[in-house]
């Protein structure tokens, strides 16, 4: 149980109601700063404004899966109220106080050092990635249903990428019947995907494999769908490009060729944000119970 925890949840979007849910069943003390607009209330969670809290009593705070914006603000669907994450708020906090968000960028980065707490990162655990590949799967498809006139059932599809994305398209798309090939750089990952019944590629011949293709779906965040490669499709081809921002497609170059060429960022949020919810709230909840035991030990 977290019972005796003070945590601070601030900003996000439905996912956020998920970790709620499960932090006020495990007996934590929850202050919610960005909730103003939420309707629903929950036994044990208090809603606040951020300059309302007393950050020195904070043992842990959550972040959305965006963390912060380059200036400093959390965003929150559940309020208008312009919240900002300042250096300020964090050398308040106890020394032990942990940030924990999905990903971070520079801001966030130079805060948590120059106030010496430690910022957790979620999405970069292999478990919540791997987790989080399962609705992106679902996300994929939709999108790929959505955008092509011809089924998944025999169209060829490649998948660029063998990473924890990457494999778990891969074998669903192989699993729906397409002709799945995959493009990887490393002899490992080659060999993986002839383990998997699936045709590999090295990435260096990624011009030529692309020739005959139905369907790309790019995972690397690196610019890898050039408008060199892209010039080399068949003019109907789909990609769908899964990598964070800005994605690894050449957009302006696949518009002007006519390639319907779509970035997807956070499906997971967008096709099942509370199954997204639910992965962040079990890991949140692993992670503060270890917390919690750790700092009992050392006391
Ligand atoms: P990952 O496990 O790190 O896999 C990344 C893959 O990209 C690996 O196969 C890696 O190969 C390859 N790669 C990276 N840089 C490369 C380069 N310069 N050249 C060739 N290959 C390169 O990451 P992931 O968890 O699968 O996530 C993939 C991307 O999808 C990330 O950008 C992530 O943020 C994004 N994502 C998007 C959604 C969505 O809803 N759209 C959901 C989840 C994740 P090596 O091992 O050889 O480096």
């Amino acid at each position: 149980m977290l019972t005796g925890l003070n945590i601070a949840l601030i900003g996000g979007d439905a996912r956020q109601l998920e970790v709620i849910r499960k932090l006020v069943e495990l007996d934590a003390k929850i202050f919610l700063v960005g909730f103003d607009q939420l309707d629903h209330a929950f036994t044990g969670a208090k809603k606040a404004k951020i300059e309302e809290l007393n950050f020195s009593e904070i043992d842990a705070m959550i972040l959305p899966v965006s963390g912060t914006s380059l200036d400093g603000q959390i965003e929150t669907v559940f309020s208008n109220e312009k919240i900002v994450l300042t250096e300020e708020i964090l050398a308040s906090t106890p020394e032990y106080c942990r940030i924990y968000s999905g990903i971070s960028n520079q801001y966030l980065d130079d805060l948590v050092s120059k106030t010496n707490r430690t910022l957790v990162q979620l999405f970069e655990r292999d478990d919540v990635a791997i987790y989080n590949s399962i609705p992106t799967v679902e996300g994929t498809i939709m999108m790929v249903i959505q955008h092509t006139d011809f089924t998944i059932h025999n169209s060829t599809v490649a998948v660029l990428g063998l990473g924890r994305v990457g494999m778990s398209v891969a074998r669903a798309f192989h699993h729906l019947g397409a002709k799945v090939k995959v493009g990887a750089r490393k002899t490992k990952d080659i060999a993986r995907i002839t383990e998997m019944g699936l045709t590999p590629f090295h990435l260096q011949n990624l011009e030529e494999e692309v020739k005959d293709l139905d369907v790309c779906i790019n995972t690397i965040p690196h610019p890898i769908l050039t408008a060199k490669v892209i010039s080399k499709m068949p003019p109907h081809t789909l990609i769908v490009d899964l990598a964070s921002k800005p994605g690894g497609t050449d957009f302006r170059y696949a518009e002007k060729r006519g390639i319907k060429a779509l970035l997807a960022p956070g499906l997971p949020g967008i096709v099942a944000p509370k199954t997204a919810g639910q992965i962040l709230a079990n890991v949140l909840s692993q992670l503060l119970l270890e917390e919690l035991a750790h700092r009992k030990e050392s006391c």
